[in-house]
């Protein structure tokens, strides 16, 4: 038997009479470009007053930073431990940025490490609800107070995930979600979208996203073309009613694997008061490159998320990290082997990927 490590062949095939209907509506009606309606309704499922669909998780980053002015000789603190991505839409909007190392129990950034890493250049602040757990949103948001300086979360892998009862992309000035595939919430090609109660900054994010332009043909700034299209969008509102759900049976893998594996590896720790989605599960252990191949013989699905911290990413040489900034992202990267997730997985995968573990793990 064979477990994939996401599955969306499965996924479709139950929801495949909705998905289809919803595709036809959309050749039916050639509304090819946009996807308003799905921007209102992500924006009532996160609880923010405006939605605004773009191309990728990238561009919702980039065209964050651009839309709340981020740009060259600004620094933006970000994880070490992250999807290239986050540090792309700092990069890409022209400013730097400046990595800070993860706590060792929930690998998400280390708050207690962040006010050491600003300067005068600081900016912005861009938490990642890494592995669909809500970062430690109480101290962030007090630092970024503290400091004047603006939150862009990183979402992308945390559509539905909660801090202390309320939604993730509730709390930053933006929050950029991606709709990538194998996302929890996966478009059937690139999509992504900005978050904000922010009406100044949704409308010139969407601007950016139109070639700098409200109003046809009258163009006032350097834009791009950066939306989301009608069909993704459709796509997208169909599986929105099946996330709960589905992050419910993320949960109850999550558990299984836990109580299946706590003795043999380090299984990720969920802190208090938050709601994990688990986009992805994420066990430690000693023996990582033997563990990886015994899966992969025995036909199980595993990755790596993610090999290199960003400091030390050939992509970011220039900045001057060294391995020893960074001892929590850097020594996990060698360690951290992740399994099997998502909400099409039985009990009998869960209990065989369990099995093939303990057979070799330390
Ligand atoms: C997937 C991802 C992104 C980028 O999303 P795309 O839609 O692939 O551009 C950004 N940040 C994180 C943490 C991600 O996992």
């Amino acid at each position: 038997m064979k477990v994939n490590f996401v599955d969306l062949k499965a996924q479709y095939d139950t929801i495949r009479d909705e998905v289809d209907t919803a595709i036809q509506g959309v050749l039916d009606s050639c509304a090819f470009i946009n996807s308003r309606s799905f921007e209102a309704n992500f924006a009532a499922y996160i609880g923010a007053a405006h939605c605004v669909g773009v191309g990728s998780g990238t561009d919702a980053l980039t065209l964050s930073m651009k839309g709340l002015g981020l740009g060259p000789g600004d620094e933006v603190i970000t994880a070490a431990n992250t999807f290239i991505a986050t540090a792309e839409g700092i990069s890409l909007a022209g400013a730097t940025p400046v990595f800070v190392d993860c706590d060792p129990e929930t690998y998400l950034i280390d708050p207690g490490k962040i006010e050491a890493a600003i300067t005068e250049k600081t900016r912005a602040i861009a938490p990642v609800h890494l592995y669909g757990q809500p970062a430690d949103m109480d101290p962030i948001m007090e630092i970024a107070r503290k400091h004047d300086l603006l939150v862009i979360e990183d979402c992308a892998q945390a559509h539905g995930a909660t801090y202390k009862g309320r939604k993730v992309g509730t709390f930053g000035h933006a929050a950029c979600f991606s709709f990538y595939p194998g996302k929890n919430l996966g478009a059937y090609g690139d999509a992504g979208a900005v978050c904000t109660n922010d009406e100044e900054l949704a409308g010139k994010i969407r601007m950016y996203g139109d070639h700098g332009s409200a109003v046809k043909y009258r163009h006032d700034f350097v834009g791009t073309n950066s939306r989301m299209d009608g069909i993704q969008g459709a796509v997208l509102s169909v599986k929105l009613r099946h996330l709960d759900a589905w992050s419910k049976r993320r949960n109850e893998v999550a558990a299984r694997y836990t109580e299946g594996l706590q003795d043999v590896c380090v299984t990720p720790r969920t802190a208090v008061d938050r709601y994990h989605v688990w986009h992805l599960y994420v066990i430690q252990v000693g023996n990582r490159d033997e563990l990886m191949k015994h899966l992969t013989d025995n036909d199980i699905a595993c990755g790596i998320h993610y090999p290199v911290a960003l400091p030390v990413t050939p992509a970011y040489a220039h900045l001057g990290y060294t391995a020893e900034h960074f001892p929590v992202a850097c020594a996990g990267a060698d360690r951290i082997v992740s399994l099997p997730m998502h909400a099409d997985l039985t009990d009998e995968d869960v209990e065989l990927v369990i099995g093939v573990v303990r057979e070799v793990a330390k």
